[in-house]
C-alpha cells in the first residue's frame, strides 16, 4: 500500500468532488454563458461553488473569481497592484518603491514580481523581508520599510515548514503604509480559519489541487475596493474579470470541497490533525535518533513536518521512503551527490548541510488513523534501513571477503576497495566531496583505511579522505603491493600517470585503475577497466556497445521473464532502499546489486552469459546505467526495466 504524505504538494480529489466533476462533464455539461437551460445549470453550479467559497474565505463582500490556481492568482494580484502603482504615479500621488516579499515565499511570487515588473517597465525595487530563526517574518523590518512598500507579499503558511504567519502582526505593522497587501492562502484552506473580508487583505490567492480539487481550478479573492486589472481579456466570462470559458468539472469538484468544509462533517479537525503529527514525530525521533526539526511544530500547521537527519541527505532519506512505499519530499532540490539547500531553510538561517538534508512529511485533513499507524510502521522500518552497513560483503557472491564501492559525485567517479574480514580499506581518486561520507562509512563499519590514492594528477579527494579518515595520501612508501587480504593491489607507473591493478582472492576477475594499464598491457585485454569518469566508469577494453531494444516496459518485461525463467532480476538500488523494501517483479524477488556495486559482480554476470539479466531500480535511470555497462561489457542478454518499478506496479 502506498503511502502519501506529500499533501503540500498535491492531495488526490475528494470523492464527492470526483462524482461533481464527473456529473459536470456528464450531466451539467452546458456553457455557463449560455442562456438556454443547459447553460443556466451549469451556471448555477458555478455560483453554488462561489457562494460557498465566499461562505468559507469569510468574503461576503469583495471579488472572487475562479481561475486556474494560485500562480494565475499570484499574476493577477501583481498585475492589478503594479498598473494602480503606475496610474498612481501618472496622476503625480506619491506611492511606495518597493515590492517587498516574504523571504520564504513561494517561487510563484519573487517570479511573478520580477516579471511583471520588468514587463511594465515600473522600476520598482524587489525586496525580500527576512524572516527569524522560527521562519516568521522580521516585524520591525517591515515595520522600517512599510511607509515605502507599495506591495507586500506575505504568505498564510509556508508550503515546505507549514509555519503560520503572524497576519494581524503585519497588519498591524502596515497600518499607516500606502501598501497594497497579497496574502498566499494556498496551505490555509481547510487547516487555518479565514476571515478575510474582516482582514485589510487586497488579494488573497487558493489553488483547488492543495486541498482534495482536481489540479487547475483555483480562485483569487480581491478586497472590495483593491485596484484590479483582468489578466485575460475575451469572452467576458467571470464579470470580465477572467475570460475564458470555465474549467466547470473543475469548478464544480472545487466547489464539492468546499460545501463539504462549510458543512464541517468530512475533514479532521486542528486538534485530531495535530495528534496524528504527535504520532508521526514520535516515530521518526525513535527510528532516526539525532533528527532535528526544523520549524517550531507549535507555529506550523499542524498537518506539515520539517526535519533533517544528521548525516543522510535529502536524496538518501526521500529514495528510503519512497522504497517503503511512503511519498515524501526533500524540503530541498537535490542531485546525486551535491545536495541543493532549500532557500526557505536558508532565510531562516539554518546551517548549510542541516538545509541541504531536509525533508517534508505532509498530510491532509482527510488523513485516516489507519494511514498514520502504517506510516509509523514503515517509518521504523526505513529507520533500520539506514543503520544497514554499507560496506559489507555481497550474499550474491559466496566465497568474497572483499568488495569494490563505486562512489560518484559531479560526474566523477573514485573506488573503494574492502576487505570485511581483515576491516581494511583502500580508496582510489575518492571524490573530495564525498570525502565526509566515506570517512562517516569508514567509522561506522570499524574500517582502518590502509591508502588513499590518485591515478592522475587531482590528489584533492584523497588529501580530503585522509584529513578525515587519518593517512597521508599516496602510495605507502617501501609497499610494493598492498595484500588487502581478500585480494593484492599493485602499482604499475605508466603513461607519465599511476595506474594500478587489483586482483581478488577469489575468483578469475582483475579490475584496473587509471586507463593507459588495461589498454597498454596484451594480457591485461579481458580485466575491467576502472575509470574516474561516472558516464563510463566500468568499461571494457573492446567495448562493443549495441543497446538495441535494452529498455523493456512493464508487458515487455512480464514476457521477458516468461520465456526465460533462469532471467536474473537484479535491483540496483541503494542497499538502503532495498531494505526498506524488497522489489519485486511480477512476483519474482530481485538480487540486490547496488549500482555502486556493479563492478564488483559484472565478472559473475558474465560468467553466466547464457542467463539474461534484468535490472531494476526506482524510476529506471540507475537500471539503465547498469544495462549500458553490461552490454559494454560483452553481456548481450541485458535489459532494463524503463520507467523503473515506479510504473511496473
Ligand atoms: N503558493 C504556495 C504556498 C504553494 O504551495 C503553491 C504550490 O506549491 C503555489 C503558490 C502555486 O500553486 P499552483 O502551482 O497550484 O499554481
Amino acid at each position: 500500500m502506498e503511502i502519501y504524505l506529500d499533501s503540500n504538494a498535491t492531495s488526490p480529489v475528494l470523492p464527492a468532488a470526483l462524482d461533481a466533476a464527473m456529473a459536470a462533464m456528464r450531466d451539467c455539461y452546458g456553457n455557463p454563458s449560455s442562456s438556454h437551460a443547459a447553460g443556466l445549470r451549469a451556471r448555477a453550479v458555478r455560483e453554488a461553488a462561489r457562494a460557498a467559497a465566499r461562505r468559507v474565505i469569510g468574503a461576503p463582500r469583495g471579488r472572487v473569481m475562479f481561475n486556474s490556481g494560485a500562480t494565475e492568482g499570484i499574476q493577477t494580484a501583481v498585475l492589478s497592484a503594479l498598473c494602480a502603482v503606475r496610474e498612481c504615479r501618472e496622476r503625480g500621488e506619491a506611492c511606495g518603491d518597493l515590492l517587498l516579499y516574504g523571504a520564504t515565499e513561494h517561487k510563484a511570487v519573487p517570479e511573478s514580481l520580477a516579471h511583471w515588473n520588468r514587463v511594465l517597465g515600473a522600476g520598482l525595487e524587489l525586496r525580500a523581508l527576512p524572516v527569524d530563526a522560527d521562519g516568521r517574518h522580521r516585524l520591525e523590518v517591515l515595520r522600517e520599510l512599510a511607509p515605502r512598500a507599495a506591495l507586500v507579499c506575505t504568505m498564510a503558511a509556508n508550503n515546505e515548514t507549514g509555519v503560520v504567519s503572524d497576519l494581524e502582526g503585519i497588519a498591524a505593522a502596515l497600518e499607516h503604509s500606502p501598501a497594497l497587501w497579497m496574502v498566499d492562502c494556498v496551505q490555509a484552506l481547510g487547516k487555518l480559519p479565514l476571515a478575510l473580508g474582516a482582514t485589510r487583505i487586497d488579494y488573497a490567492p487558493f489553488s483547488g489541487h492543495k486541498l482534495y480539487a482536481p489540479k487547475g481550478v483555483g480562485l483569487l479573492y480581491v478586497r472590495e475596493g483593491a485596484p484590479f486589472t483582468p489578466l485575460m481579456c475575451g469572452g467576458g466570462q467571470e464579470e470580465g474579470q477572467r475570460s475564458g470559458t470555465e474549467n466547470m468539472a473543475g469548478i464544480a469538484a472545487f466547489g464539492a470541497v468546499l460545501e463539504a468544509l462549510e458543512r464541517g462533517d468530512t475533514f479532521r479537525g486542528h486538534a485530531q490533525l495535530a495528534a496524528c503529527r504527535a504520532r508521526l514525530v514520535a516515530a521518526l525521533r525513535q527510528a532516526f535518533p539525532g533528527i532535528v526539526f526544523n520549524a517550531p511544530l507549535e507555529q506550523a500547521l499542524p498537518t506539515t513536518l520539517n526535519f533533517s537527519v544528521p548525516g543522510a541527505s535529502s536524496a538518501d532519506l526521500l529514495e528510503i521512503f519512497d522504497a517503503a512505499g511512503v511519498r515524501v519530499s526533500a524540503g530541498s532540490a537535490c542531485s546525486a551527490a551535491k545536495a541543493v539547500s532549500s532557500y526557505v531553510l536558508d532565510a531562516m538561517g539554518l546551517d548549510p548541510a542541516r538545509s541541504a538534508s531536509a525533508l517534508r512529511m505532509s498530510f491532509g485533513p482527510l488523513v485516516e488513523d489507519a494511514t498514520i499507524d502504517a506510516a509509523c510502521e514503515r517509518i521504523m522500518r526505513c529507520g533500520r534501513a539506514l543503520r544497514l552497513p554499507q560496506l559489507s560483503p555481497s550474499p550474491l557472491l559466496k566465497d568474497h571477503e572483499q568488495g569494490m564501492l563505486q562512489l560518484d559525485a559531479e560526474g566523477q567517479t573514485g573506488w573503494l576497495l574492502f576487505d570485511a574480514g581483515a576491516r581494511a580499506c583502500v580508496a582510489i581518486d575518492p571524490p573530495a566531496a564525498l570525502a565526509p561520507r566515506i570517512a562517516a562509512m569508514l567509522e561506522a563499519g570499524g574500517y582502518r583505511l590502509r591508502a588513499a590514492l590518485h591515478t592522475g594528477t587531482d590528489s584533492a579527494g584523497a588529501a580530503a579522505l585522509c584529513a578525515l579518515a587519518g593517512g597521508a595520501p599516496g602510495w605507502p612508501a617501501d609497499c610494493p603491493e598492498l595484500n588487502l587480504g581478500a585480494g593484492v593491489l599493485a602499482r604499475v607507473e605508466l603513461g607519465g600517470a599511476s595506474n594500478y591493478l587489483y586482483v581478488p582472492a577469489a575468483g578469475d576477475a582483475r579490475y584496473v585503475f587509471g586507463g593507459a594499464l588495461g589498454l597498454a598491457a596484451a594480457p591485461l585485454a579481458d580485466a575491467l577497466l576502472c575509470g574516474s569518469e561516472t558516464e563510463r566508469a566500468v568499461a571494457a577494453a573492446a567495448a562493443p556497445q549495441d543497446e538495441t531494444g535494452m529498455e523493456l516496459d512493464a508487458g515487455a518485461a512480464l514476457r521477458l521473464l516468461e520465456q526465460h525463467p533462469d532471467a536474473i532480476v537484479v535491483d540496483v538500488r541503494d542497499l538502503r532502499e532495498h531494505g526498506a523494501g524488497e522489489a519485486r517483479l511480477h512476483g519474482r524477488a530481485a538480487h540486490n546489486v547496488p549500482l555502486a556495486r556493479l563492478a564488483e559482480h559484472a565478472p559473475h554476470f558474465i560468467a553466466q552469459d547464457g542467463r539474461p539479466l534484468l535490472f531494476v531500480c526506482r524510476s529506471g535511470a540507475r537500471s539503465l546505467r547498469a544495462a549500458r555497462t553490461l552490454r559494454r561489457l560483452g553481456h548481450a542478454h541485458t535489459w532494463c526495466l524503463a520507467g523503473g518499478l515506479a510504473l511496473a506496479h
